[in-house]
């Protein structure tokens, strides 16, 4: 059997990368879209190819309208069809009060965030609805537990993209069941990657793991965990659904 075909926007890093690894063991073929980090992203396929997977890396900016048409076109090309997609890629900005931020900046985190998802998963559509001759699929968007409480005085414009992203994997999940398609979205917590250093504090997840309930931060292995199982035919009957990773928060 070939293997499904799955993209995972922001796979070169984080969660992306650990979605990405455990994506190829179960036996998809994997494409890590990155948008400037070529190194990461490279590694991470040649770790892959080593342990006998398959893995491309390709780079687009998410929140380039044309770059993600040309993206899916080089997929479609070079490899068919996508079976699965996985947006992962996600950004934020130096933890601030939100009086204090600039229109330039929300503009910039929902342009990745929520057209960035949206656009990829439209694209996804044609490749995978029955009515436009495809097999099927599934999605899952990665949203955050942000969406939920609000990042207060850190990232509130942050949050409100990842309420966005909830809202439209819900309606959108709802529009397509009829055509083969589930979606789904994954809601970390307090995960240790490199985006913390972006909103300015690399030790955030030491800071605030212990205060949780599972009294720790989580590692970007547990978040690809749920995010394969929503992928799999193990989870065939959810769709529009939430699952939260964040250690009881
Ligand atoms: P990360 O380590 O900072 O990785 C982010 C990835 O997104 C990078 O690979 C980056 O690529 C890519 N990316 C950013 N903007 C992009 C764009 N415009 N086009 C294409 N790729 C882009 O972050 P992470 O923690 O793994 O985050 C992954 C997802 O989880 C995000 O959606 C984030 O909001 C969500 N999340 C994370 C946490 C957490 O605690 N870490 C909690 C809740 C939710 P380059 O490196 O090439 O720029």
């Amino acid at each position: 059997m070939e293997s499904p075909i799955l993209l995972i926007t922001g796979g070169g890093r984080g969660i992306g990368a650990a979605t990405a690894k455990l994506a190829a063991q179960q036996g998809y073929q994997v494409v890590i879209n990155y948008r400037k980090d070529a190194s990461s992203a490279e590694k991470i396929v040649a770790d892959i190819i080593a342990s006998g997977g398959l893995a491309h890396c390709l780079q687009a900016d998410v929140s380039d309208v044309k770059q993600v048409t040309e993206m899916f076109s080089t997929i479609r090309r070079n490899w068919g069809p996508i079976k699965a997609l996985v947006n992962s890629a996600g950004v934020l900005d130096q933890q601030a009060r939100f009086v204090d931020t600039q229109p330039d900046r929300w503009q910039r985190i929902f342009q990745t965030n929520v057209f960035g998802t949206m656009q990829c998963c439209q694209e996804a559509f044609q490749d995978m609805a029955v009515s436009c001759g495809g097999q099927g699929g599934a999605i899952v968007n990665v949203s955050s537990l942000a969406s939920v409480y609000g990042s207060p005085n850190e990232y509130v414009d942050y949050a409100a993209s990842k309420g966005a992203v909830d809202s439209f994997s819900k309606g959108f999940a709802l529009e397509v069941a009829g055509d083969g398609i589930r979606v789904n979205v994954v809601r970390p917590g307090l995960i240790y990657t490199d985006m913390h250093a972006d909103g300015g504090e690399a030790g955030r997840v030491d800071r605030i793991g212990p205060n949780l309930p599972l009294q720790r931060g989580g590692q970007p292995e547990e978040v690809a965990e749920a995010i394969l199982w929503l992928l799999s035919d193990k989870s065939s009957y959810s769709t529009g659904g939430f699952i939260d990773v964040g250690g009881g928060r």
